[in-house]
């Protein structure tokens, strides 16, 4: 493990509020019931307390709670750094961050929100060895509005003179079993007219007609989770092919998926079999907070799953620099930092 944690890694899949720590959530909360719990959940201390598994259903109640503590720009300036931070103490040189943007009537706008997650990484990049790039996520949820809504704040941003590099992207995510992400294509199809790229979490729950009309559109860059896709873990071989012949790396998170149920084990992850075929994978953590682990756990969890070598394991964290959505110029400036810091290891 304590390699793993030396490793130069790349988080590529990580959701600003499911990444909180156990710390950040307590110090919110305090701060919360010293103004008197307003709008907070009668059950939030117990719904919000770590380690044990959560149906999926669960985890977005869990996401409503977290989001009762994170209501205004302090908290969002806060939950930005400690977030950050705990991925540089965990040895994490690349970093995309993802979030939802959120607005309060009289408290907070959209614009605001993401401003101040953006001004927390540039403090935090003039302060550490990572860099950091932000990929507005849509969520399904919320229906078409929002997300145009959404893209148009995403396309002012990358024309932004102060952060137009920092952001790289959209993500869709959200309950997989609320809305219809067939409907987002045409959003999907303006992002990518505009430069974006987009990772989409696709068949995280058994959805074969969806995730067959969305790959067919061939605007996916990175699919997150992607767990029935393949056919060996209930996808098909048609789905399965389409991912190959485009070359769709995939996100995966394993003890997201195993604590919240989509998958059964370690074992039976889908990391195998798209490993076995050669396709490009990276270990990410999903909502690190959430599932209570690190970027340096998920290695170890795959490594001792699947018998990876320290080789293996260096050559994923590798692998990782092309996946992630970075200019070619920005992806061989940190192949360099990533292979510095590998000939550093034993
Ligand atoms: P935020 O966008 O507020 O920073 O992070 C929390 C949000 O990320 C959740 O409300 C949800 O929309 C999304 N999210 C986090 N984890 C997952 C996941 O495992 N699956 C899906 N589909 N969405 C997720």
């Amino acid at each position: 493990s304590e390699y793993c944690k030396s490793l130069p890694k790349i988080e590529l899949h990580a959701h600003l509020t499911g990444s909180l720590s156990d710390e950040t959530v307590l110090k919110l909360l305090r701060a919360k019931q010293a103004e008197g719990g307003a709008n907070l959940p009668q059950s939030a201390e117990v719904t919000i307390q770590r380690g044990h598994k959560r149906t999926l259903e669960e985890c977005f109640e869990v996401f409503r709670i977290l989001h009762c503590l994170t209501d205004n720009l302090s908290a969002i300036k806060t939950i930005a750094r400690d977030v950050i931070q705990e991925f540089v103490a965990d040895n994490v040189r690349y970093l995309e961050l993802r979030t939802t943007p959120k607005s309060i009537n009289g408290v907070m706008t959209k614009n605001q929100y993401i401003d101040t997650v953006l001004e927390a990484m540039i403090d935090e990049m003039k302060l550490n060895t990572i860099t950091i790039r932000l990929l507005i996520s849509i969520d399904r949820s919320r229906g078409l509005d929002d997300a145009w809504d959404t893209l148009q704040l995403a396309k002012q941003y990358a024309a932004h003179e102060r952060f137009k590099n920092l952001i790289c992207g959209i993500d869709i995510s959200g309950n997989p079993r609320a809305g219809n992400l067939v409907e987002y294509i045409p959003v999907l199809r303006e992002a990518k007219q505009c430069g974006l790229k987009l990772s989409v979490h696709l068949a995280e729950v058994v959805n074969e007609k969806e995730t067959l009309e969305v790959l067919k559109t061939e605007l996916i860059d990175r699919i997150g989770h992607g767990t029935f896709i393949h056919p060996e873990t209930g996808g098909s071989q048609e789905l399965m092919q389409l991912v190959k012949d485009q070359g769709i790396p995939l996100e995966l998170c394993l003890s997201s998926n195993i604590k919240s149920g989509t998958v059964k084990s370690a074992e039976a992850h889908h990391f195998s079999c798209w490993r076995k075929d050669k396709h490009p994978v990276v270990i990410c953590t999903d909502d690190k907070g959430v599932f209570s682990t690190t970027l340096s756990e998920e290695y170890k969890i795959c490594a001792e799953t699947f018998h990876l070598k320290k080789t293996d394991l260096r050559e994923l964290c590798l692998a990782a620099v092309e996946m992630t959505f970075l200019s070619q110029e920005e992806k061989d400036r940190l192949r360099q930092t990533i292979l510095k810091d590998l000939d550093k290891l034993t």
